[in-house]
């Protein structure tokens, strides 16, 4: 058995056609303001196609670069600046901050209504209660490439390989509340092949290089995976080894070209919404 490819690099295109659709119907732009503090090469590719995929849908980014020496009450008085400005509809701090900066110290002091990574414990909280709120972009991505597959997730056993508050967390709090059942995997777990073999579904999201290897796949189970990591080769390779489970598995995600432009196309769509919720139109 050969598994279905899930190509998010399509599933992104078609959701940003259809936020340009909805943002034609606005009589504004939403603004959304990346803050990038020192100068991470990695962050700043990040952000340069952040910026060029908001200008593509309509929304109007702008990047505030400060340098990598800038202390934390610098970084704390931008944001409730940014706060304050009612032009402003998202605010997104880019990580990794220098380590003068504490990530939390950030998060915590972006208004929850403009936080559209949605890391703020405000987001996180309703999240994970099943509330209506700002869903994190990556765990966003991941349930739409879900639905594009017509999986019933109620009552599927969901492996979720890590357990970080960016990925592995907010995505076992999603999965939950579509009613799959949900065992969260990390590095204290006894025999994590055994419990992959388990799942109807695995979503990896560890940062190890093809850690998940055929044999722990059971057949026809969905793959997606969330690692882009560098093989000792130099190639970009995900958590998954593609070659062995595209063999086994029913669905899988390639990277790159899976996750990775979904999580943007999210971010879009969650400045959208961010934008149109504060403003009381929705
Ligand atoms: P992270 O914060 O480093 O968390 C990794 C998690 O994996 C931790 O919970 C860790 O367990 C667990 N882990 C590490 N090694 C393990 C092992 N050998 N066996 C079992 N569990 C293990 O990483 P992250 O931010 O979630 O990112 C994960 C990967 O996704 C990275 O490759 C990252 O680049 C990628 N990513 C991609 C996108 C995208 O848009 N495509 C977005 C975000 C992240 P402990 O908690 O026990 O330490």
């Amino acid at each position: 058995m050969t598994a279905r490819i899930i190509d998010g690099k399509a599933i992104a295109a078609e959701l940003r056609t259809s936020l340009t659709a909805r943002l034609a119907g606005l009589s504004f732009r939403p603004r959304l303001i990346v803050v990038l503090v020192g100068d991470d090469p990695a962050s700043a590719v990040y952000v340069r196609n952040k910026d060029r995929a908001a200008r593509e849908v309509g929304i109007e980014p702008e990047t505030i670069r400060l340098p990598a020496d800038t202390d934390q009450a610098t970084v704390l008085a931008l944001i409730a600046r940014l706060n304050g400005d009612d032009s402003v509809d998202g605010i997104l701090v880019q990580l990794p901050l220098p380590p003068q900066v504490r990530p939390r110290a950030v998060i915590e002091a972006i208004d929850p209504a403009k936080d559209v990574d949605g890391f703020h414990p405000l987001n996180t909280g309703r999240l994970v209660d099943g509330e209506a709120g700002i869903v994190p972009c990556t765990p966003a991505g991941i349930m739409k490439l879900l639905a594009s597959t017509g999986m019933a997730l109620a009552g599927a056993r969901a492996v979720v390989l890590g357990r970080s508050t960016i990925v592995g967390r907010p995505v076992a709090a999603l999965l939950l509340a579509a009613d799959a059942t949900v065992t969260i995997v990390h590095s204290k777990t006894r025999d994590i092949a055994q419990e992959c073999r388990r799942a109807d579904l695995l979503i990896a999201a560890v940062g190890r290089a093809e850690l998940v290897r055929g044999d722990w796949i059971a057949p026809g189970a969905t793959i997606i995976d969330v690692g882009v990591n560098r093989s000792t080769n130099g190639a970009l390779v995900g958590d998954v080894c593609f070659p062995e489970c595209v063999q086994t598995a029913g669905a899988i995600t390639p990277v790159p070209g899976g996750v990775g432009p979904m999580t943007i196309a999210c971010l879009l769509e969650n400045t959208i919404s961010a934008a149109v919720t504060r403003r009381g139109l929705d």
